[in-house]
C-alpha cells in the first residue's frame, strides 16, 4: 500500500502534474521570476493563486519535486554552464531572473524566498536587501538624485532619520520632516523637486497611523514616487500596494523570519519596471542576502499567521491591562481608541501586531531602572518581532517641535511575545510594584 502510494505519487511528479507552485500563478511570476525549480524532476505546473488565501500560500509553495516540502537550502558561488552558447547568453544579461547566473545573482533559495514574499502582497517581485536599513537605503539611493527633495514622516525609524540627515544630506539630496497625521495635507509640503514621499505607519516608536491612501493619492498626482516602511503590520494586516503605494519595505528580521536570529530586508512593488530597476540597482551594487539567511527566513515565514494571531492577542491583553493602571499616563496601540490616527488603523488595517508604547506617570530614571532591571520574562534589547517578549525605554528624537508627544519624553515600548499572557502580566505587576515603591 505504501509502495503504491510512493510510486502513484512519483508518477505524478514524473508527468508534471503534482502539486502546483503556488508562487508561480501570478502573472509576472509565473512567466519568468518563478522560472528555476528548486530541484527535482516536476516541472510542476500553475495552480490558481487568487483563489487562495495569503496564509494558504504561505503554506504552500515550495515543492522542490521529490515530495519534500521543506525549501532546500542551496549555497553557491560558481554556476556552471552547459555550454559555450549558455554562457554567451548569460552574459547578454546577466540579471536575467530565469537562469541562474552566479552565487550573487541569486540562488534557488533566496528566489524562493522572493517568490514567497512577492506573492504575500501580490506584487510584481521582490527584492532581497541584508537587513531592513539596507532595504531603505537602496529604496532611497536607488531612486533619489542630488538635487531631489524627499518628505519623510517625523515618526520615522530613527536610523532611516539619521540617513536622511547623513549620507542622503551629503548626496545633496535634502529631507523635510513632515507630521504624519497630515493626510492629504501633504500637499502643503510638496516642492517643485520632491521626488518621493515616504510613509511608516504605525510610527516607529510613537505609533500615529498615517492615511496612507490619502497621501498615496497626492504624492501620485504630483508625480512623486511613494514608499512606506510597512514593518509593523506585515501584508497579512495592511497591504500598502492595495492603497496606491509604488513601494513597500519591511524590515524581515521581526515578524517576517520571527525567530530572531536572521536579518534582512524586503522591497516589494507592483510596478514592474520599478521592481526591475529596484533589483538591478541592488544585485549591481553586490548586495546580496545568504542562502542560509534566506532560507530560515523562509522556513519563519511559514508560521508567519499564526504568530500574528498569538502577538495580536497578548499586546491587546497588555495593553488593556497597562491603561486600567493609575501609573500609566498612555497607551500608544494603533488599535485603541485614544491613539492617534486610530480612524486610519479601523479603516484600512486587518488586525494589530504585538508592537506597542506605554508612557509612564513621573518615573525618574532610578525608578525606570527598577522597572526593566527586576524583570523576568522580557528581555531588553533592540529589535522586536521574535517569539520572546521585550521592552526598550525610548526617547524618540523629534524635528517638530509640539504636537503629541513632549520633546525628550521616554517611552517604553513594549513587544509581547509568544508566552502565556498570564505570565507576561505578573511580570509586569511585579515591575509595578518594584518602580513605584
Ligand atoms: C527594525 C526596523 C527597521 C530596520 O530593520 P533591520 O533589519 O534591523 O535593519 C526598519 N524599520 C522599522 C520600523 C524597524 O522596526
Amino acid at each position: 500500500m505504501v509502495q503504491d502510494d510512493f510510486r502513484h505519487h512519483a508518477l505524478l511528479m514524473v508527468s508534471g502534474i503534482a502539486r502546483g507552485r503556488l508562487v508561480s500563478a501570478r502573472g509576472n511570476c509565473s512567466d519568468n521570476a518563478g522560472a528555476v525549480p528548486l530541484a527535482g524532476p516536476a516541472g510542476d505546473p500553475p495552480m490558481k493563486a487568487d483563489r487562495v488565501a495569503p496564509e494558504t500560500r504561505l503554506v504552500h509553495d515550495a515543492d522542490t519535486g521529490w515530495g519534500i516540502v521543506a525549501t532546500p537550502v542551496y549555497r553557491a558561488s560558481t554556476v556552471l554552464f552547459d555550454n559555450y552558447a549558455a554562457l554567451k547568453a548569460g552574459e547578454e544579461d546577466p540579471f536575467d531572473r530565469s537562469r541562474l547566473h552566479y552565487g550573487r545573482m541569486g540562488v534557488p533559495t533566496t528566489r524562493a524566498l522572493e517568490d514567497a514574499l512577492a506573492a504575500l502582497d501580490g506584487s510584481a517581485g521582490a527584492v532581497l536587501s541584508p537587513s531592513g536599513l539596507g532595504a531603505i537605503a537602496d529604496v532611497l539611493q536607488c531612486f533619489l538624485r542630488p538635487g531631489d527633495h524627499l518628505l519623510m514622516p517625523d515618526s520615522c525609524y530613527g536610523p532611516t532619520r539619521s540617513l536622511c540627515r547623513g549620507r542622503l544630506a551629503g548626496l545633496g539630496i535634502k529631507t523635510t520632516f513632515y507630521d504624519p497625521l497630515c493626510g492629504a495635507a501633504i500637499r502643503d509640503q510638496l516642492r517643485l523637486r520632491t521626488r518621493m514621499v515616504f510613509l511608516e505607519s504605525p510610527g516607529s516608536a510613537t505609533f500615529e497611523v498615517q492615511d496612507v491612501a490619502a497621501i498615496a493619492a497626492v504624492a501620485r498626482e504630483a508625480g512623486a514616487l511613494t514608499a512606506i516602511d510597512n514593518t509593523w503590520a506585515t501584508p497579512l494586516l495592511f497591504n500598502p500596494l492595495e492603497h496606491g503605494v509604488d513601494l513597500a519595505i519591511q524590515s524581515g528580521t521581526k515578524y517576517l523570519n520571527g525567530h530572531a536570529d536572521v536579518m534582512f530586508g524586503v522591497t516589494t512593488t507592483a510596478d514592474p519596471d520599478l521592481y526591475e530597476r529596484l533589483r538591478r540597482y541592488v544585485l549591481g551594487n553586490g548586495v546580496h542576502l545568504a542562502p542560509d539567511d534566506a532560507w530560515l527566513a523562509r522556513r519563519g515565514l511559514r508560521t508567519l499567521a499564526v504568530r500574528l494571531a498569538v502577538h495580536e492577542r497578548a499586546a491587546y491583553t497588555l495593553a488593556e491591562a497597562l491603561a486600567a493602571r493609575p501609573e500609566v499616563a498612555k497607551v500608544l496601540h494603533p488599535g485603541l481608541p485614544d491613539c492617534p490616527g486610530h480612524a486610519s488603523f479601523r479603516r484600512d488595517f486587518r488586525g494589530a501586531s504585538g508592537l506597542f508604547a506605554i508612557v509612564l506617570n513621573g518615573l525618574d530614571e532610578a525608578a525606570l531602572a527598577r522597572f526593566v532591571d527586576g524583570l523576568e520574562l522580557f528581555g531588553m534589547g533592540y529589535s522586536w518581532g521574535g517569539f520572546e517578549s521585550l521592552v526598550l525605554p525610548m526617547t524618540p528624537t523629534r524635528d517638530l517641535v509640539g504636537g503629541r508627544l513632549a520633546q525628550g519624553e521616554t517611552l517604553l515600548r513594549v513587544h509581547a511575545g509568544l508566552e502565556a499572557v498570564d505570565d507576561l502580566l505578573a511580570d509586569l505587576d511585579a515591575a509595578f510594584a518594584r518602580a513605584y515603591r
